[in-house]
């Protein structure tokens, strides 16, 4: 009584695990065949939570500046009581700038930690109702035209698809696109078209081939041209480069309909549950967003979705053998399981 036994102060573990891509992802700015994510575990009193960071070069993240926060935040979390999560979810982003990806491996783990102690699913530490997730799109990268339509034709348990552009051919792409589906599509070029009249003219031609919004037509510096944008398209513009965290929603209204929230951006899940109800705030459509993940990562940001509008919850079908098994999708809708914690569990 009063000792603390060996299992009472938590414990992490944290492994890069290299995973191997169906095909070579690519978007307007680069490619990759294999993508180096970081596995948390974060273990107290039998339980394990399971936490996960997909590093991006963008945000100057890699496997190893994700190992380094890692470390720098053992000392914080294996002295605190992993029960008060809100406070030490603070104190985790407080440990120093950047490093979004490490943040939310943390904060991942630290709550699923505890809804498995609560022995719930996540979606219940907010009151969520299981049932309202929304549909869920599929992500075509760029290929060859043939490859690009091959992807279509595999995504048949989609309802709606999101179509990478921002390239020097991007009609040919939505016209071969359009010859082998007709479910709507979300079109996003990630900052490939650099001048606000090309973009104008492109959405325009997009609106008459069943595209519900366009992400991102624009560099992110060129808010001024967003603005000017805004005034003129006859579709959404959601915005996912100019938003990373709660910081950048502020003002945002003025150029954009709605934004792409990450929990790789945002810095975990209860930042990315706060964007969404500052988001709710300036009146902006909300979708829940990824990068390549597991099924970690992916159950986890899916336990948010009853609360957006837009999902696009498919990075793990993007790795060619993904070693956790988490959320389903059937007729093209999210479907959360009841498994305490986010419920990915290893394969
Ligand atoms: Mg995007």
């Amino acid at each position: 009584m009063g000792v603390d036994m060996p299992d009472s102060a938590p414990r992490i573990t944290a492994k890069v695990f290299e995973l191997p891509l169906k095909y070579t992802w690519k978007i307007s700015r680069n490619a990759s065949d294999v993508k180096p994510n970081v596995l948390v575990f974060l273990s107290c009193q039998g339980i394990t939570g399971i936490g996960e960071a997909a590093p991006n070069i963008r945000y100057e993240e890699s496997a190893e500046s994700t190992l380094a926060f890692i470390e720098k935040a053992r000392p914080l979390l294996e002295s605190a009581d992993l029960k008060q999560y809100a406070h030490l979810g603070q104190e985790i982003l407080d440990l120093g700038p950047g490093q979004t990806a490490a943040k939310a491996a943390l904060d991942i783990a630290l709550l699923d930690w505890n809804a498995r102690a609560m022995g719930v699913p996540l979606y219940r530490l907010w009151g969520l109702a299981p049932a309202r997730t929304p549909l869920t799109s599929y992500s075509i990268g760029i290929d060859e035209l043939p490859v690009m339509q091959k992807k279509v034709s595999e995504a048949r348990d989609f309802r709606v698809l999101k179509i990478k552009v921002g390239t020097d051919r991007d009609r040919e792409i939505i016209e071969a696109v359009r010859e082998v589906t007709d479910v709507p599509l979300r079109v996003d070029a990630n900052e490939g078209w650099k001048d606000k009249h090309l973009a104008l003219e492109n959405i325009q031609w997009l609106a008459g081939k069943g595209v519900e919004f366009i992400e991102q037509p624009m560099p992110a510096a060129q808010f001024e041209d967003y603005v000017w944008l805004k005034g003129r398209s006859p579709l959404p513009l959601i915005a996912d480069e100019s938003v990373k965290g709660l910081e950048d929603i502020g003002g945002l209204s003025e150029g954009f309909h709605g934004i792409n929230i990450k929990i790789m951006k945002s810095g975990g899940l209860q930042q990315a549950h706060h964007m969404i109800s500052l988001a709710r705030a300036h009146r902006l459509k909300v979708m829940l967003g990824c990068m390549v993940e597991t099924s970690v990562a992916i159950s986890a940001a899916a336990a948010l979705t009853p609360l957006v509008d837009y999902a696009d919850l498919d990075g793990h079908l993007l790795i060619a053998q993904d070693p956790f098994r988490g959320i389903g999708i059937k007729n093209g809708r999210i479907i959360l399981n009841d498994l305490p914690g986010h419920g990915a569990v290893e394969r």
